[in-house]
């Protein structure tokens, strides 16, 4: 991924700095418990589309 593009991409919902996880390929909000995919080098900052941190099996 480009880190340019990771350097002005920010959360859609706090506005907030993300987090680059590499081997998931994923953008972590850590405020917002969010993880956004990254589908082709492409991030999808869609909340629909997001990973929610607080799943918890069971
Ligand atoms: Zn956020």
């Amino acid at each position: 991924m480009d880190p340019k593009l990771l350097d002005i991409l920010v959360c859609p919902l706090c506005k907030g700095e993300l987090q680059h996880h590499q081997a998931e390929q994923e953008l972590i909000c850590k405020p917002c418990k969010l993880a956004f995919p990254i589908q082709n080098g492409i991030p999808v900052m869609l909340e629909d589309e997001a990973r929610s941190l607080t799943e918890e099996a069971g």
